[in-house]
């Protein structure tokens, strides 16, 4: 069964629910809500002015309408059992014909001087008795409502719902059946419904997690490592010739790695060090050693702009030791070349995105795989990579510090190198919050900044102006500060939905210095290392987790001149104000672990192993625990061979 076969569901929702990562009936039904909302009708003698008001009546007169740019206002009377009302409601002139004099409707909002202010509104009257209601997360084209409804659909259809708790443990927990679990998640009669439902979902999420680390680290185990010689006097010369000094902890992550390859043991290191602390360099001193030896040599970057960054850096640094690099991505033309070239073994490193696990790429001797930003692929595009050599070594990436405890469960056994110190010269960023009023104040610093010869990013949550959220756009945006200081600088706007040649190209003219603005999504989030970029103003920023805005500031402050960050936001700064004191990520990761959980600790949501639906690795630790234990104890119970088969379907549609 395909998604097309849900009933209701054509060819547009189709793609909808694909932007939601929905691809699959079992995507769907594993689609939870983010949130309940709780119908009851307000008792009016107990409410105050400002408080939330949920209430029924007539439509008394029929709506007026006020239209202001893409936006609208609408007014009408709602006669309740006790009361009149006026009620204004912001965006849902599309409604007008629909509200007849004498509708029953009813509206959720607020009570302001006597007037509601609504949020929403629905036809109908409220149940007799407080009702629960999923929220789901949409984008535009779709409503919650509909994703309701096909979810109710599908239960009523003939298709087999994915499991993947061993019988072994429902019973061993008392779980209910993954059927009735999903049935309460997105149908709840009451909150303890949805507390026993939910922790059904979460173990699952656990144990599916757990299982597939643990498998690969036995099955990693298995395969003994690479035999290597290396000229240890060569390295010493090409680490001789950098144009700067390693830093003690680079020296001791290259020992370490230096020691895993030219041992037997397979190497699988996490290289783990905040933002600009120098990784990379380490990592390509792991390529040269790695070439020495006579293998070839594959990193993996998770963006096209991040992987050309890396090619052209790398390329540059090789180029007197006879090393042949060369780039693959998604946007390579002459594809069929690569490969050719690869498996001919006619060249010694390849850099590239997700390109570099297609089917169709052949390694004639791979014996070194790192993959940067590690977080940001699945386990399966890690472990897809890793099997396109024989066994070749492993080393992670991850300029997302996470602290200890929960790195020992995540990862298991992976060594850990960590880079504690940036390399010297660079100055804390210094950081301020401010709110929307005080913007003056920041084009009067931004205008401080391009006087002085430098160039700035500004970053914000949306990309385009939306009906569902007051958020900032950049496209809103980049036309304002265009306005503001289009006189003196050159302005550039960078977003996920452009090409990846606009991309590009507004990326390298602001590398070469021709934009002195950049306006842009998170998509500058990871590696971009543009050194006169001395300031980073994040609009917004209440949006972002800690670690997340953490690595955003990363972009600045590559260089001994002062640099700023500036986080405009209207909410939570007490939150935010972690970030004024200090510029450790250990710490920062600390502090965010403990504040919002795992939802953010691994950067923005994306598509890494850690972007768990339902489960929460702060405040369900102990289900994780749980899990990692029953997974182990399960991985005994048959011959791993055995678990190959649910490995793969667990990563269909994952990765
Ligand atoms: P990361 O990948 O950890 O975020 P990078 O490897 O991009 O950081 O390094 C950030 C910048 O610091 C790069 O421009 C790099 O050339 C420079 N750099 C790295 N190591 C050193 C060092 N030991 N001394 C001076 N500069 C360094
Ligand atoms: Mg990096």
């Amino acid at each position: 069964m395909v998604l097309k076969d849900v009933k209701g569901v054509g060819p547009k929702s189709e793609k909808v629910l694909n932007k939601l990562e929905i691809f699959t009936p079992d995507d769907l039904i594993n689609y939870y809500p983010y949130r309940y909302e709780i119908i009851a009708r307000s008792d009016l003698k107990s409410l105050k002015d400002g408080d939330k008001i949920v209430i029924d009546g007539v439509l008394e007169s029929l709506p007026t309408i006020f239209f202001f740019g893409r936006k609208d206002r609408m007014n009408f009377k709602l006669r309740t059992a006790s009361n009149l009302f006026n009620v204004t409601i912001f965006n849902r002139g599309f409604l007008k014909n629909k509200l007849k004099i004498g509708s029953n409707i009813s509206v959720i909002g607020k009570l302001e001087r006597g007037q509601i202010i609504a949020s929403d509104l629905k036809f109908g009257l409220l149940p007799d008795r407080p009702k629960i209601e999923a929220v789901y997360h949409t984008v535009s084209g779709i409503t919650g409502k509909q994703i309701e409804n096909f979810i109710n659909n599908l239960f009523f259809q003939d298709f087999k719902i994915s499991d993947y708790v061993p019988e072994l443990y429902a019973q061993k927990y008392g779980f209910l059946s993954k059927r009735k679990a999903l049935e309460l998640i997105h149908f709840p009669q009451t909150l303890k419904d949805i507390n026993i439902a939910s922790k059904r979902l979460k173990y699952e999420e656990a144990f599916k997690f757990m299982f597939k680390m643990n498998y690969l680290k036995l099955s990693a185990k298995k395969n003994d490592g690479l035999k290597r010689n290396v000229n240890k006097e060569k390295v010493f010369e090409f680490i001789n010739k950098l144009p700067f000094k390693l830093t003690i902890d680079q020296e001791k992550a290259v020992e370490a790695i230096y020691d895993d390859l030219t041992s037997e043991k397979r190497m699988n290191r996490l290289l783990q060090g905040d933002v600009g602390s120098g990784k990379t360099i380490v990592a390509i001193i792991a390529l040269y050693i790695n070439y020495l030896s006579g293998y070839q040599g594959a990193l993996m970057a998770p963006t096209e702009i991040l992987a050309n960054q890396h090619f052209i850096n790398i390329e540059a640094l090789f180029k007197d030791f006879g090393v042949k690099v060369i780039l693959l991505t998604g946007n390579t033309k002459s594809k069929t070349k690569v490969y050719k070239l690869l498996e001919n073994n006619e060249v010694d490193i390849i850099i590239g995105t997700h390109a570099l696990i297609s089917e169709k790429v052949n390694y004639a001797n791979l014996g070194l795989v790192i993959t940067d930003e590690q977080h940001r692929f699945g386990v399966n595009q890690r472990s897809n990579l890793k099997n396109k050599g024989k066994k070749p070594d492993i080393l992670y990436m991850s300029a997302t510090p996470i602290p200890r405890t929960y790195a020992l469960t995540l990862y298991g056994d992976m060594d850990v190198s960590s880079i504690k110190t940036v390399p010297n010269g660079r100055k804390e960023i210094i950081t301020k919050i401010k709110n929307t009023k005080e913007i003056k104040d920041v084009l009067t610093m931004m205008l401080d900044e391009i006087k002085k010869g430098h160039q700035i990013y500004v970053v914000a949550p949306l990309i385009e102006e939306s009906d569902r959220s007051d958020l900032t756009n950049v496209e809103t945006l980049y036309e304002n500060l265009e306005k503001a200081l289009g006189k003196v600088c050159k302005l550039g706007l960078l977003h996920g939905k452009m090409s990846v040649k606009e991309k590009d190209e507004i990326m390298n003219k602001f590398k070469e210095n021709k934009v002195q603005i950049l306006v842009s999504t998170t998509v500058i989030e990871v590696g971009v290392d543009v050194k006169n970029a001395t300031m980073m103003v994040i609009f917004d920023a209440f949006q972002f987790g800690l670690s997340a805005l953490h690595q955003l500031r990363g972009r600045v402050g590559r260089n001994d001149l002062d640099s700023y960050c500036i986080l405009v936001s209207d909410h939570e700064t007490e939150r935010l104000r972690i970030l004024e004191k200090t510029c450790d990520g250990f710490k920062i990761s600390e502090e965010d672990f403990k504040l919002r959980g795992s939802g953010d600790i691994f950067g923005v949501r994306q598509s890494g192993d850690m972007a768990f639906k339902i489960l929460n690795i702060k405040n369900d630790f102990d289900i994780l625990k749980a899990a990692k234990e029953d997974s182990e104890e399960y991985l005994k119970t048959k011959k791993l061979e055995n678990f190959a088969n649910i490995v793969d379907e667990m990563q269909e549609g994952i990765s």
